[in-house]
């Protein structure tokens, strides 16, 4: 905390880390606080809307803040309306986020639900996990969870601690295909070939399961074997980012459930100080992490270099090794 912070907290009384992990954020004006709104999946409805403008107007300065992490966020809130933001709030049945060493409000794209490159329902997923999760604390340090739906990974699962991204896997129907090469060409990862009958035939070392090949065909001969998360953990941003390690493909959203539950607590016996799961995962060995917490929960593991390659552009130096 800066020596300035630290002289107001004293002066005011108050425990900013605490007001922090209550979404009330301490700002560099005297007096004043940021107050950020539990906006899971970054979907609010109009009157959530109405109701953070409403508060910028009476207690703010009417301004509204959008976060990275997608929550609405009310600037220059002076702390004597602490008690009447929260009623406010609490009377359309609405609350602030959390900050410090908890699991934070989950980040979403929209999803299959009307984004038509949507394989999984992130919003759905993301409002059942900010209802189970949101705040339990981790005893070390901030834990984030985001929701792509495909991926192209809008909601940048790479750098969450654990991250969801919507797969499909494509499977040919022999008798209805033409063999008119458009999933071929439609496929970027060039996983799809014809053979010598003139049917495509795919590379599974290559296919990073985007559903591209199905959408294209013209007779429904390409279709969806099945539909599920990959998983990724391990990620961060900040000073010094990791990028996450893909560590399961095809779970449900029930899998997803006991793999975050089980996660924390891993994270909670493993972590030291303030490390962030991705260093604990780099400190004691990825392997373990998979052994302990991946493979109990009966997942499909994705456990070597070789079958997350495809998923990282050819040479990046971020690939996990
Ligand atoms: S990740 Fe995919 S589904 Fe989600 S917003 Fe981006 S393109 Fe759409
Ligand atoms: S799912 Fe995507 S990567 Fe896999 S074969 Fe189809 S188009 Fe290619
Ligand atoms: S696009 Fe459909 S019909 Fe054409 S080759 Fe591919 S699977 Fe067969």
């Amino acid at each position: 905390m800066q020596h300035s912070l630290k002289r107001e907290a004293k002066r005011l009384d108050m425990d900013f880390d605490v007001l922090k992990s209550g979404g009330f954020i301490k700002q560099t004006q005297e007096d004043l606080f940021t107050v950020r709104l539990r906006c899971p999946g970054g979907r609010v409805t109009s009157q959530q809307l109405r109701m953070a403008a409403e508060i910028a107007d009476k207690y703010g300065q009417g301004e509204i803040h959008n976060s990275f992490r997608q929550s609405i966020e009310v600037p220059y809130v002076h702390h004597k309306y602490f008690d009447a933001v929260d009623a406010d709030l609490k009377s359309i049945n609405w609350s602030v986020a959390s900050c410090g060493p908890r699991i934070r409000v989950p980040t979403a794209c929209a999803g299959c639900t009307y984004n038509p490159n949507g394989l999984m329902d992130t919003q759905n997923m993301c409002f059942e996990v900010d209802k189970k999760y949101f705040g339990t604390a981790t005893t070390h340090h901030k834990f984030k969870i985001s929701f792509s739906g495909c991926p192209i990974d809008c909601a940048r699962t790479r750098e969450m601690d654990l991250g969801f991204q919507g797969i499909v896997e494509p499977e040919l129907d022999d008798d209805k295909c033409t063999s008119c090469g458009l999933c071929v060409a439609a496929c970027e990862e060039q996983s799809l070939t014809m053979v010598k009958d003139g049917k495509p035939v795919r590379d599974l070392s290559k296919c990073n399961y985007c559903g591209d090949c199905i959408k294209v065909c013209p007779v429904d001969a390409m279709i969806a074997k099945r539909k599920g998360w990959l998983i990724r953990a391990g990620g961060k941003h900040g000073k010094h980012p990791i990028y996450a390690y893909e560590v399961a493909q095809f779970a449900t959203n029930e899998q997803g459930y006991a793999l975050i539950e089980k996660t924390m607590e891993w994270y909670k016996a493993n972590s030291k100080g303030r490390e962030r799961i991705g260093a604990t995962m780099g400190r004691l060995n990825l392997d373990r992490y998979l052994t302990e917490v991946v493979k109990p929960l009966g997942l499909e593991v994705i456990e070597t270099p070789e079958q997350r390659q495809k998923f990282w552009a050819s040479g990046n130096m971020y690939q996990n090794k």
